[in-house]
């Protein structure tokens, strides 16, 4: 008859069949059969036919198409010993389906015994009741669709009752009495002979399609054989993923259960123990599919009597970002996709999984946990709690003096420039002031570790409360910030999956998208030779921003540093900074070296002074002891607490920092320049390619950069600039000149409205996007917390300004850019505020006509795949 199709593995349906007709379901059971896959035969009533069955005569074909059936299954519709079954699907083009499932169609009285010696007289009973279920559905569907009030309750009692016998471990009783019982309430004669049975209730769900008013003509109906894993020895059910959905092994991942209809109940075995043909022939679909879909995909299946049969395949849902990078660099390698592909098909913030420990998710199942706050920065952690850099740094000491696990957290109301170095050893930060942009997340995201804001914390003393945790100094809690999601606090220590980005798959994934990024790179935010190794090895094209202050923190030179910035007297100062100079020299020098051939930004000191300062007695009686023995001399203690109190400010932000330290101490800079030429000169004796690019902070105006860069005389005092300080340095040792650039940063708006006259003497600008979103909206990168949620409630911002650019900042960076270039065409023009590793803003930055952004080491594949992708589509354009 037309518009009934018969399919199987060996056999197609006719080309000019309108697969619009079939479903959703039924194409798939096509599509499956075309890849010659060993899927159940059946046959597809068409959409145009399946809602007039009652009108139609129907058996003639109907029988024909079963007996095709049976040859496969090797079963007969009606057999009393070995009877073939059949499942009935409704086959529409919605993806959510109002209908039941229904199987065992040809479950009849005479078949019962039959069937009941291959699966066991409880299994067939179940069998029984779970058919009665989904035709009892249907007839409740059809009272409810022709308003038949008076059936209706009848039906709906009976459907309760069957639902209540299929909620018990096991039938209570036995098929046949299933049978009589719930007979009356389905059409006639509905287990008398199993053809009728099947036809009467295609008819049934046929009326049903008629009056459906969600049904547009255009659902289908399948029939399908059923098979079982449970028919006698030589029988298993089993589901595998194509791959390891962690790891990403090429390998099936899942499990078998002999002589069982499913898993419910059953014993597992690893499905590589189901022996060698079956196995290879599950690979085979799985690789099949894998490189039809280009996904890692999930399948069930059931051999019957050693039969293997494909039941049902599909997408996975929870899988790593590793197991999709592994699939498809194989798809890649294979050439079974292109390269372009493969860039195109992972969102770039699922790198972020990839790059930080993950959590194990078992491990956490008894722990208590507190779910919400802000994410600072992603990944996973676990450690003891300190709540203080001092207290946190002295643990970590003799964690590692002991051989103990020293992972810790530091737990602040917020943390500061001197708190840097106990991040640095820590493994993540939970403080409660701030967002995204608050310093503990900027340098959690820098140093790679794992930061949450949680202003709901309460921190008293060496307690602290977080909803209904509360923990203590020395306590373990784990921190789980995931890319999508909240973030999540657990008390105790769970157990983390660490990254291995080679065997990941991520440096090989890395190397194929830089493929793709040609007229705009990515450079790293590092301040460490490992930080810049690091980043080289994710790609990154050099150092966009080295914040040198951090480097000022380590135990053995803060002290020094101190010395410095309160001197009484230039000799003074002039002394600590001899000191200091060797030590920037070293960190320059490493730096340079790790990222040879390659630019790198050295931005000069920026911080407040304030923040160097000793912020309590016990740190002031340290920095007098190394005075007193540094001098000789016992300094006077209300003389330095003088001093410390005339470096506080009550705006610190916009106070004296950034190119303003040097303008009033010009030595500061000075040191820090001769330690960077010492360094470059050093490593181009040792034929090392070494490209310095030394970028002045917090400019507001060209005078300020002309100042720096190219000095000043005025009556009695001569500032010396970058040019001449290099001159100098490179005369004294009569040495060749080195190239270098001197730049600046673009990050107030005044100098992004003046960035026309700052161009005639910087020769590239980088925007930092923390001060001038800071700057432009008034809105402190510290504290927006406080205020953002009655913001986001009413509306009044988009998103945080701190992690996707404003369209104001925007327009700053893009006019800047303009009026930079117009004065200076070659400008180098970068962005280096922690938006660089937004994806979104990456699109802009390349946009407006910038050359590169520069991120946390971390962030680089982020942006680098952000980069490769928004070059392909520029390509697709064009193209
Ligand atoms: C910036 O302001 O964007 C920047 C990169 O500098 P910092 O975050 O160190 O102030
Ligand atoms: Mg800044």
């Amino acid at each position: 008859m037309d518009n009934i199709y018969f399919f199987s593995g060996q056999d197609r349906l006719p080309k000019t069949v309108d697969r619009e007709l079939l479903g959703i379901r039924g194409r798939q059971a096509v599509e499956f059969a075309e890849l010659g896959f060993p899927i159940l035969p059946g046959f597809i009533i068409d959409a145009r036919l399946a809602s007039k069955l009652e009108s139609v005569d129907i058996q003639r074909d109907i029988k024909k198409l079963l007996d095709k059936c049976a040859l496969f299954v090797d079963k007969k519709i009606g057999d009393p010993d070995n009877p073939l079954l059949l499942k009935i699907v409704v086959s529409s083009n919605l993806a959510i389906s109002n209908y039941p499932t229904l199987h065992n169609f040809g479950l009849v009285r005479s078949v019962i015994d039959g069937f009941a010696r291959w699966v066991g007289n409880q299994f067939a009973a179940h069998e029984v009741l779970f058919l009665v279920r989904g035709m009892l559905k249907i007839e409740e569907l059809l009272a409810i669709a022709e308003n038949d009030t008076t059936r209706l309750p009848d039906v709906q009692m009976q459907l309760r009752n069957v639902e209540g016998e299929l909620k018990q471990e096991h039938p209570a009783r036995d098929a046949l009495s299933y049978m009589n019982e719930y007979a009356p309430y389905l059409p006639l004669g509905f287990f008398d002979t199993a053809e009728d049975q099947l036809i009467s209730a295609l008819r049934r769900i046929s009326r049903l399609l008629s009056k459906d008013e969600q049904n547009d003509n255009d659902t289908a109906l399948m029939v399908q054989p059923m098979v079982y894993g449970n028919y006698g020895k030589d029988s298993c059910s089993g589901f595998f993923f194509s791959r390891n959905i962690v790891t990403g092994e090429k390998k099936l991942q899942g499990e078998f259960y002999r002589e069982k209809f499913n898993e419910i109940g059953a014993q597992g075995q690893p499905i590589e123990k189901i022996g060698i043909d079956h196995l290879k022939q599950l690979e085979q679909i799985a690789w099949t599919l894998e490189d039809r879909f280009k996904e890692i995909r999930q399948v069930r299946f059931t051999v019957e009597k050693g039969k293997l049969w494909l039941i049902e395949q599909r997408p996975v849902e929870q899988k790593s970002t590793q197991a999709d990078i592994k699939l498809l660099l194989d798809l890649a390698s294979r050439k079974v996709v292109d390269e372009a592909y493969i860039v195109k098909a992972i969102q770039p913030p699922r790198l972020n999984e990839i790059l930080h420990p993950v959590i194990d998710f078992a491990s956490t199942k008894e722990l208590p946990k507190y779910t919400g706050g802000i994410s600072g920065a992603p990944g996973a952690a676990i450690g003891r709690v300190f709540f203080s850099t001092e207290a946190l740094l002295e643990a970590h000491k003799v964690a590692l003096q002991k051989n103990e696990d020293a992972r810790f957290i530091l737990v602040m109301p917020a943390t500061f420039a001197d708190d840097v170095k106990a991040i640095e050893v820590a493994t993540g930060v939970l403080s409660c002031e701030g967002g995204y942009s608050a310093h503990a997340s900027v340098v959690a995201r820098q140093y790679g570790k794992v930061s949450v804001v949680a202003p709901e914390m309460k921190i008293r003393g060496k307690k602290a409360t977080l909803g209904d945790l509360s923990f203590g100094e020395g306590d373990y809690i784990t921190l789980n910030v995931p890319y999508y999601g909240e973030p999540s606090v657990y008390l105790g220590k769970a157990s983390l999956i660490e990254p291995d980005p080679k065997e990941s798959g991520l440096l090989e994934y890395i190397q194929i998208c830089k493929k793709f990024v040609k007229h705009f790179h990515v450079r790293a935010n590092a301040d460490s030779p490992r930080d810049a190794a690091l980043a080289s090895s994710f790609g990154a094209e050099g150092i966009g921003l080295c914040r040198t202050e951090h480097m000022f923190f380590h135990k053995d030179r803060i002290n020094v540093f101190r010395e410095m910035i309160l001197s009484d007297t230039p000799a003074e100062r002039a002394a600590a900074l001899e000191k200091l100079e060797p030590m920037q020299r070293d960190d320059f020098y490493g730096i340079f070296k790790a990222m040879a051939g390659k630019e790198v930004t050295i931005r000069l000191l920026d911080a407040p002074l304030h923040e160097f300062l000793p912020h309590n007695d016990e740190e002031l009686q340290a920095f007098m002891a190394y005075l007193e023995k540094a001098r000789g001399k016992k300094p006077s203690k209300s003389e330095l607490l003088a001093r410390i109190e005339a470096l506080a400010e009550f705006n610190p932000m916009l106070g004296h920092r950034g190119c303003r330290i040097a303008v009033s101490y010009p030595e500061i800079y000075a040191m820090q320049v001769r330690a960077i030429f010492e360094a470059a000169y050093k490593l181009r004796e040792e034929k090392i390619d070494v490209r310095p690019e030394i970028m002045v902070p917090v400019v507001m105006n060209a005078s300020e950069v002309k100042l720096i860069i190219f000095g000043k005389k005025i009556e009695g005092k001569n500032y010396r600039g970058i040019v001449e300080i290099e001159e100098e340095l490179r005369n004294q040792r009569g040495l060749k000149p080195l190239s270098y650039r001197v730049g600046t940063m673009i990050e107030l708006p005044a100098a992004a409205l003046g960035a026309g006259e700052i161009a005639r003497y910087a020769q590239f600008f980088s925007f930092g996007t923390n001060d001038l979103t800071q700057t432009t909206l008034g809105i402190s990168r510290d504290d927006f917390t406080s205020f953002m949620p009655d913001y986001t409630l009413f509306d009044l911002l988009e998103g945080n300004p701190f992690s996707t650019l404003d369209p104001r900042v925007k327009e700053l960076v893009a006019l800047a850019v303009e009026r930079g270039k117009m004065t200076r065409p070659d400008l180098v023009c970068g962005l280096c505020g922690e938006h660089g590793a937004n994806p979104a803003n990456v699109r802009f930055c390349m946009e407006a006509g910038l050359d590169y952004v520069s991120c946390s080491s971390y962030s680089v594949p982020i942006a680098l795949l952000a980069v490769a992708q928004a070059e392909l589509e520029r390509t697709a354009v064009k193209g």
